[in-house]
């Protein structure tokens, strides 16, 4: 066998990865721990690569499109009782693509999304994928829990009661729906609206965080502790995480509770109503001013 020394094995491996990057290899999977025996899995199916991003065709995707995973030392280590049992973030740099090109990747990751079979039991179950909805130039970025039954029947986040309340206090917010960009930590329901499972949402992980990236927004809201949760691996009650900001790369992040919640404790309303303004204030925007 050859003999190589460092700089020939070096330069051996650039050309490899060159190759992979011109055959349209987006970027590597970040080995996410799930809570399912070991065994249970083959080694291909969690170490890369392992392409969420749109399937290579000719040169249309390029690794510098996508940027290179960040380190988790990027996710707030602040983040209150953190549990390393939760999915590990596999968080991409945030891009900086021209508006037509989020659009046409948003795009190609739906049509992903669309012929995902992570999840048997999701698939089974449901009508059609839910993948997200709005600007993609959007500063603020929605994370909810999963779709529920409206929006498995139509296709958008946050279409039911929920996410009629949602509308309400965006437009408290002075804001519209489609300056949101609104998404969830799962995109399938979850049989009977049951809380999705840690490795249902470690398989959606990639995703979430693939959306996070072409949006790249200034602020990420999660509604309710299934998105605080994943997003910050953390095991800390929405009441102990509202009323301040976390970071997720170099979005901001807040902590609100559920609207469902909301319908539920209508008077929680005022918590959120404070959390918005909160959020609001930071970008230089007093919600309680006259307009
Ligand atoms: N609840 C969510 O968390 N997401 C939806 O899309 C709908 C209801």
């Amino acid at each position: 066998m050859q003999d190589l020394d460092a700089a020939s094995v070096r330069r051996a491996v650039i050309q490899k990865l060159e190759g992979f990057q011109r055959a349209g290899l987006t970027h590597w999977n970040r080995i996410t721990p799930l809570p399912i025996a070991a065994d249970s899995v083959t080694s291909a199916s969690i170490v890369g690569p392992d392409l969420i991003m749109p399937e290579p065709r000719g040169n249309q995707v390029s690794l510098a499109h996508f940027g290179t995973m960040s380190a988790m030392s990027r996710v707030n280590p602040a983040a209150p009782t953190e549990n390393s049992s939760l999915p590990t973030a596999a968080m991409f740099e945030p891009l900086n693509l021209p508006r037509s090109e989020r659009i046409s990747q948003l795009a190609l990751l739906a049509e992903r999304v669309g012929a995902c079979i992570r999840c048997q039991e999701l698939v089974n179950s449901r009508k059609q994928t839910v993948f997200g909805v709005g600007n993609p130039e959007a500063k603020i970025l929605f994370i909810g829990e999963a779709p529920g039954a409206d929006e498995d029947a139509q296709g958008e986040p946050f279409v039911g009661r929920a996410g009629q309340l949602l509308n309400e206090i965006i437009k408290a917010c002075r804001m519209k729906r489609e300056d949101i960009y609104i998404c969830n930590v799962l995109r399938c329901r979850p049989p009977g609206n049951r809380l999705p499972s840690l490795e249902e949402a470690g398989h959606c992980r990639e995703f979430l965080d693939a959306q996070i990236a072409l949006v790249n927004p200034e602020y990420i809201v999660c509604w309710g502790s299934t998105a605080a949760k994943n997003l910050l691996r953390s095991e800390a009650t929405i009441g102990k995480l509202r009323g301040q900001f976390f970071s997720y790369g170099c979005a901001k992040v807040l902590c609100t509770y559920h609207p469902s919640y909301l319908l539920r404790n209508p008077a929680a309303k005022k918590d959120v109503w404070e959390d918005m303004r909160f959020l609001f204030r930071d970008m230089g925007v007093d919600l309680t001013s006259k307009v």
